[in-house]
């Protein structure tokens, strides 16, 4: 296919497209649904645009498509697809239903440069980048899916549709259709921040409402603490939701098991996580992978507390999940439970994530789609 992939196309970037062919502007709006609404995979489809206009497109541009080459679903309804890309690369991306609410965890690269000494897609060093296309057409290919294949609903999930709400995100109620798409975590494979020239127009088509219609509030992007990066992020796409991997409490800690530190130590990145623009109540996600006998201690919670108590924050307590060739351990129940409690205690907001998907290698870190060593 060659031209233009509209799908790399945020609406004011159709527009102008359609400008620089002299064509009106106002065709961009119904092509833009037609791509992120209809899910149209070519111009033939797009019955409200004049023949002429649909054949002169498609002489120039196309509508890029993924398709899973794989899909997994482990034991407690996560499911890992694992996609091709045309030049043969391949990323994945998890889905976790959470009482009937979906959240899909999507990859911003091939690879990662970060070189987390914990992580497994971060041993494999960074390919390339995803174009805008590949990070929404994970979204639109999964969207497909639970459409054929909705996911499994147990009782107690659709007891729990028709009451509660997450306490925190204070808008509506409205029980939702199994096969939506509710949250959006750019918490995959790679460094969504170092990928902003991409990230930035995917999450505009996401929150487009004539594009994929997602709030923004349940959009999040993770970072490992890129922090010119976080500025521009809260500079260009205000309102969406900050995820800080933190893992460590000392920068002497956190220089070694995470090289980026060495760059924007800990006092950089917690003064960039207070400075980026986050209306009303919503709060840094802080990410805390928990590695047994190395960060899960009570010395480790109370410094983390004295750390981010002056930060709008929650946290999320990750136990290391384990990934062959990697010397760390899972913390141990008495660890990770104590941890928390700590943190309760204190008032913060704190989540620990079940390793879901861990039977299928989808949960945090084991993402590596083909990646070889
Ligand atoms: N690069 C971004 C996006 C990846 S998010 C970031 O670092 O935030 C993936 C999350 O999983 C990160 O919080 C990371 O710290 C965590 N993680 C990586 N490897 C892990 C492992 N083996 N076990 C548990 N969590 C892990």
């Amino acid at each position: 296919m060659t031209g233009t992939d509209l799908k790399n196309l945020t609406l004011p970037a159709l527009e102008q497209f359609l400008q620089g062919q002299g064509k009106e502007r106002f065709r961009a709006t119904q092509i833009f649904k037609w791509i992120f609404q209809k899910d149209a995979g070519n111009f033939e489809e797009m019955t409200n645009i004049s023949k002429d206009l649909r054949r002169e497109l498609s002489e120039t541009a196309f509508i890029s498509n993924i398709e899973p080459e794989a899909v997994e679903q482990g034991g407690d309804g996560t499911r890992k697809y694992l996609f091709n890309l045309a030049d043969g690369q391949a990323v994945e991306a998890v889905l976790i239903p959470i009482e009937g609410r979906n959240t899909l965890c999507i990859s911003s690269q091939v690879g990662c440069a970060m070189a987390c000494e914990f992580c497994l897609t971060g041993t494999f060093k960074l390919t390339r980048n995803l174009t805008t296309a590949e990070i929404v057409n994970q979204i639109m290919a999964v969207k497909r899916d639970l459409i054929r294949n909705p996911p499994f609903l147990a009782a107690d999930a659709r007891e729990a549709l028709s009451s509660a709400d997450d306490p925190d995100d204070g808008d509506d109620d409205t029980p939702e259709s199994p096969a939506d798409i509710r949250n959006i975590v750019m918490m995959g494979m790679g460094e969504p921040l170092h990928n902003l020239d991409n990230v930035i127009p995917a999450i505009q088509i996401m929150i487009d409402g004539n594009g994929l219609q997602l709030s923004n509030r349940r959009v999040t992007v993770s970072t490992c603490g890129l922090v010119p990066e976080m500025e521009r992020l809260g500079r260009e796409v205000p309102n969406v939701n900050l995820a800080v991997s933190l893992n460590a409490t000392t920068d002497e800690l956190r220089n070694r098991i995470m090289p980026v530190n060495r760059r924007y130590p800990l006092k950089e990145l917690l003064q960039a996580c207070r400075e980026f623009p986050l209306p009303g109540r919503r709060k840094v996600t802080f990410e805390y992978v928990m590695l047994g006998g190395i960060n899960d201690s009570l010395e480790d919670a109370k410094r983390l507390l004295r750390l981010i108590s002056d930060i709008p924050n929650k946290v999320n307590l990750i136990p290391f999940n384990e990934h062959e060739g990697c010397g760390f351990k899972a913390p141990t129940r008495a660890a990770i439970d104590a941890f928390h409690k700590y943190l309760i205690d204190r008032h913060v907001t704190v989540i620990t994530r079940d390793s879901r998907g861990g039977d299928i290698s989808a949960a945090c870190g084991q993402l590596k789609g083909r990646l070889q060593k």
